[in-house]
């Protein structure tokens, strides 16, 4: 535009700029051109990478520090076809870059300027980090661990962190979840560091302490992969990511949240390996698992499993879905989010930006004839609803509810607003469920049972009787001394405590007047039903667990 040219060249500051800028770029063409003789005289290429297109991911075949360092980088790849440009041909870190890449790649030099070097290294940012997901963690997980060594190994994370490029540095926080077997990882920031905990059969343990550039960093790469906003640290964010294990990908779900030292970030490692266990290795007593197998090999009718989040009641419904899995079923789950893949089963997240919740999901879903349908909770009365219908037109329904006992759901149910003739023709069965620590295998020990241990038994002996269970008060418990493989604790791996409300025609006739969990419970106990409490008292004098552990999670009732 002539006119705009005039006008600068009016302008007195504004020229001089032009100028310094036109000057700028004479001085740079002859730079570029002098980098030209350079290369012809040597027998390379030339490549100004100012004027190159070049795909970022190139990046992650020459690491940051070596392009650095040796002054090279690449610029295009085909197969096994490379083209690296770099500044100083005779420079021997060059030369020992080259050799390194060579075992890889066919290579081929070209020579560039130095500003255009500087201008290609800038890729390095935009590709941020390399992705986590193509970072596999290589672990022995089936291997006998001791929770001391691995402990005492997981401490050394922060010098083993130092230097490391972040998304290698997350991985070493993945082999560390494989080899401790952790549910969780919790980054806590303090005043001076960021503290790493895990979750190991339930209980958080200190894993090791994070200088805070570097809990930082982390988080931020966890913020990268799980695709959660950078620059926002004032408001709680949830994500997803997954990486790879030796033979699988595990999932992880993201939440942040804000707090006066910088966001506190929580992993949840959902690992298809742990979640879905084999019904029959899930602990249960085997009067438990008859009573369980029974209401979900029935037709139709509702099965509900209630308790805590951390109960370990997803991982008892997985378990039980995975059982009546066969090709002849057609299996349907609606879930929040979806914690695990199952195979043969048609899984579907709801998604409340988008008005799609259990209750809407659930309609949709039966009109897709389904024979099983699992609802991820029980939240509302539209849902509650909506699953009993599905349940009374010969489907089986599996939900979660939150409540603190098997015969709490009932009242649960009825206050949500549904009526008794609607819930009892449809209630099969009520689970009830917590996880408990169970006796490290390897120091576990009798010893003679207390006063105090006595006085919690002896009462309870006349229900277990009544419930057809001969037994006495035992004279002798377990109890784990301590060793390196659980850590002193004296407990090793967790163990689900059930009880089991089978509803039965007398307790469906209760429905109609007193439905009074108290109520519901008597009439229970008349066929035999044990509380949480009992059966844990079982597993007790069984040796799996010890009577202080039971108090810690259970309720007595
Ligand atoms: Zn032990």
């Amino acid at each position: 535009m002539p006119e705009g040219n005039l006008e600068i060249s009016a302008n007195p500051e504004m020229r001089k700029e032009a100028v310094n800028r036109s000057m700028t770029d004479m001085n740079q063409v002859f730079k570029e051109r002098e980098v030209m003789e350079k290369a012809k005289s040597l027998g390379l290429h030339y490549i100004n990478l100012q004027e190159t297109a070049i795909n970022p991911d190139l990046f992650q075949i020459i690491p940051k520090d070596v392009s650095l360092q040796a002054s090279i980088v690449p610029f295009y790849r085909l197969g096994k076809h490379l083209r690296v440009a770099f500044t100083e041909p005779e420079n021997e870190t060059t030369k020992r870059a080259i050799t390194a890449l060579e075992k890889k790649f066919e290579i081929d030099q070209s020579l560039c300027s130095i500003e255009s070097l500087t201008f290609a290294q800038k890729n390095y940012e935009k590709l941020g980090v390399k992705k986590a997901e193509t970072i596999r963690a290589v672990v022995d997980e089936d291997r006998e661990i001791n929770l001391q060594d691995e402990l005492r190994k997981a401490k050394q994370l922060p010098d083993r962190m130092k230097g490391v490029k972040t998304d290698i540095a997350l991985n070493m926080l993945h082999e560390v979840v494989l080899s401790l077997r952790v549910s969780d990882i919790h980054f806590q920031p303090e005043e001076k560091q960021t503290s790493i905990r895990a979750r190991v059969d339930g209980m958080l343990q200190k894993i090791c302490e994070l200088p805070i550039h570097l809990g930082n960093d982390l988080v931020q790469q966890i913020k990268h992969d799980s695709h959660l906003k950078y620059n926002i640290t004032n408001v709680p964010q949830d994500g997803k990511y997954s990486f790879l294990a030796k033979d699988r990908s595990i999932d992880v779900r993201v939440s942040t949240f804000p707090t006066n030292y910088g966001e506190s970030v929580v992993l949840r490692f959902l690992d298809a390996k742990k979640g879905i266990v084999p019904f029959e290795k899930l602990g249960f007593s085997p009067r438990i698992k008859t009573q369980f197998e029974r209401a979900i090999l029935a037709t139709g009718g509702m099965i509900l499993v209630t308790g805590p989040t951390g109960s370990g009641k997803t991982t008892t419904l997985y378990s039980a879905i995975a059982k009546i899995n066969t090709p002849e079923k057609k299996i349907l789950t609606l879930e929040d989010p979806i914690e695990f893949r199952l195979p043969g089963v048609l899984q579907s997240g709801i998604n409340h930006r988008v008005g799609f919740d259990f209750a809407r999901g659930l309609r949709s879903l039966l009109r897709q004839d389904p024979d099983v349908v699992l609802v991820g909770e029980i939240r509302d009365q539209e849902t509650a609803e909506s699953a009993v219908q599905a349940s009374l037109t010969g489907h089986v329904v599996f939900s979660t509810l939150h409540t603190n006992s098997a015969s709490d759901a009932i009242p649960r149910l009825m206050n949500m607003g549904l009526a008794a003739y609607v819930l009892a023709p449809s209630l099969r069965m009520v689970a009830a469920q917590r996880l408990v620590r169970t006796i490290c295998d390897k120091c576990k020990q009798p010893h003679p049972i207390t006063e105090e241990e006595k006085q919690e038994i002896t009462p309870i002996i006349s229900q277990f009787q009544r419930a057809g269970i001969e037994i006495s008060t035992p004279t002798e418990l377990m109890k784990g001394k301590g060793c390196s493989r659980c850590c002193n604790s004296g407990y090793r791996g967790e163990t689900a405590v059930l009880e089991i409300l089978e509803v039965t025609d007398e307790i469906k006739e209760q429905m109609y007047s007193d439905f009074s969990s108290q109520n519901i419970e008597r009439t229970a106990r008349e066929d035999g039903f044990l509380t949480m409490w009992e059966e844990g008292i079982l597993k007790t004098i069984n040796g799996e667990t010890t009577l202080s552990e039971l108090k810690r999670k259970i309720e007595k009732r």
